[in-house]
């Protein structure tokens, strides 16, 4: 056992650079001045050049939350993992999230409580690493990747806990000598806590998402300071939430095995607890089981998957409240002209099993959402969208401005609303048969068997003598029936049930042969809608150039 005085030597032969204390460094971070209430949290990505749905997910609760009760909410960086970083991706993750309307009060874009990026914080690691050490509550470990597996090989041959622990833990109790015969010899190193907990002992934990917990206490010596210097997620974690000021804690539950080590290392860097939220991760049903939304196997795991077919981020943000908290669904129907940032999202509410990522949800409530947009808002948010990933669309929609919100606004209003458009990228499909260009690479449907190439000749021609653009829904469909009667085609629906062979078909075969002839497609908005869009000439000379 090192004396405290010997402790205090190992300390300044460990790191005979750091003369700064901890209280300077508290100096430096002072206490926030905030209003009762206020939350202050953080989102805390690794740069890896990949953005996950799951950090828009989170960024999101921490945005959201803070937002309703005022407080700062933190973008930090965790980059000492250097083997994962990837060089542009801070950017990445800002610019990402900006998509989606999520903006950090403080980040490396400015802020009075950083470094935001943990590699430019390495020299506060390393003062509070010193002092643990200049305690007894952290110490150096010398020992090689052979030894550590040798140590899991005998755990397991024994059938206890593989760790660094105990009387596993060869390095905690060496004298100052060794430690000093290592160092002249030039080995590496790394600082590892030294665990006063007892695995044995149990305690209740109480979580903002998960509620009352229960938890072993921790007794591993976790790796504090690796030997270049970085520190451990663990050990940033701590020191920077506390100096930044941060007040909960919302995290993926992957973290949430951590609890009982966080716990002990505010314990021992003398530090007051912060509250947790422990969120699960975004799942995903696969053969009836569900699992984590993976970047490997999921292409939608990639924020750039739906910002390039342009899903509506405010509907990804709305579909996000509904799996966050399952009454936003009822309140969004309640509520229907209110912005999503009048909803207020509770933890407690959070859905404890995980959220469930679904795609067919997610695309229903864009549908919805394209759905409840004017159609100028439609236009101008596809154009925002194609000015980024499609071109051609940007020259549709500027050298047609007025056609192409005429197309959008096609059954946008009264009881049967347009739900075809999902994502920016539809518009396309939208436009597609209203210009020549577009047309021209739509096979052409065949027109329904019981009309014969006689008849069909007939109504496009009889359609064209009759056709007035200035006609009402009402006058225009009169005439369809009335080619449609002449030629056999009833629209008494229930005469044709009661003995469908005294005719040639019904009414409704009559407008598709229309409908084929002027968009090649069985299947269109109002036919009488995008008549009126395509207006006189375009309805004439698709007619007149109709051939089957
Ligand atoms: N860098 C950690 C991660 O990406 C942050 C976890 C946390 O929010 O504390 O998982």
């Amino acid at each position: 056992m090192r004396t405290n005085d010997e402790n205090v030597q190992l300390a300044n032969l460990l790191f005979p650079q750091v003369n700064q204390s901890t209280e300077d460094i508290f100096k430096k971070y002072p206490k926030r001045e905030l209003n009762e209430g206020s939350l202050v949290v953080r989102f805390a990505p690794s740069p890896t050049g990949f953005l996950h749905m799951g950090s828009v997910f989170t960024s999101l609760i921490n945005r959201k939350l803070v937002d309703q009760v005022g407080g700062v909410c933190i973008l930090r960086i965790e980059d000492t993992d250097k083997e994962r970083e990837i060089e542009g991706g801070i950017d990445v993750i800002i610019n990402g999230l900006s998509e989606f309307g999520i903006e950090f009060d403080e980040s490396v874009q400015g802020g009075e409580y950083g470094p935001y990026v943990q590699s430019q914080r390495l020299d506060i690691y390393k003062v509070f690493a010193k002092d643990l050490v200049s305690k007894g509550f952290a110490y150096p470990c010398f020992a090689s990747e052979e030894e550590l597996s040798e140590i899991r090989e005998k755990q397991s041959e024994l059938s206890v806990r593989t760790g660094y622990y105990g009387e596993f833990a060869k390095w905690r109790e060496s004298s100052l000598e060794e430690v000093r015969g290592e160092l002249e010899g030039g080995k590496e190193f790394v600082i590892r806590l030294c665990s006063t907990g007892d695995n044995s002992v149990k305690f209740e934990f109480d979580d903002e998402i998960k509620g009352r917990c229960t938890f072993a206490q921790n007794d591993m010596d976790v790796v504090l300071l690796k030997s270049d210097g970085y520190p451990t997620y663990h050990f940033a974690h701590v020191i920077d939430d506390t100096l930044m000021g941060v007040n909960l804690v919302i995290r993926t539950y992957e973290w949430f095995p951590s609890v009982p080590l966080h716990l002990e290392l505010f314990e021992k860097l003398g530090l007051s607890v912060i509250k947790y939220a422990h969120a699960s991760p975004l799942m995903k049903m696969e053969d009836g089981k569900r699992r984590k939304l993976s970047k490997r196997k999921d292409p939608e795991a990639d924020v750039r998957f739906f910002l390039e077919k342009g899903y509506p981020a405010i509907a990804i943000l709305e579909y996000f409240l509904n799996i966050m908290n399952s009454n936003f669904a009822d309140w969004r129907t309640q509520n229907l002209q209110l912005p999503y940032t009048e909803f207020k999202l509770k933890l407690k509410k959070f859905n404890k099993a995980g959220a469930l990522f679904d795609m067919v949800k997610l695309e229903d409530v864009c549908k919805e959402y394209v759905a409840s947009l004017s159609a100028k808002e439609v236009y101008d948010m596809s154009l925002v969208w194609a000015q980024k990933f499609d071109s051609e669309l940007v020259k549709r929609l500027e050298e047609n401005r007025e056609l192409c919100i005429n197309i959008l606004n096609i059954e946008r209003e009264g009881s049967k609303i347009r739900k075809d458009i999902i994502k920016w990228e539809d518009v396309n499909m939208a436009f597609e048969i209203f210009f020549d260009d577009m047309s021209d690479d739509i096979v052409l449907e065949s027109v329904p068997e019981n009309v014969d190439s006689k008849d069909v000749g007939e109504i496009v021609d009889r359609f064209l003598n009759s056709y007035d653009e200035g006609d009402d829904v009402t006058a225009w469909f009169e005439k369809i029936k009335v080619i449609g009667n002449d030629l056999g085609f009833t629209s008494d629906y229930k005469a044709y049930k009661e003995s469908p062979s005294e005719f040639k078909g019904k009414v409704g075969d009559v407008a598709m042969v229309l409908r084929i002839a002027l968009t090649k497609k069985s299947q269109t908005p109002d036919l009488y809608q995008v008549m009126q869009v395509m207006g006189k000439e375009m309805v004439e000379a698709r007619l007149r150039g109709f051939v089957i």
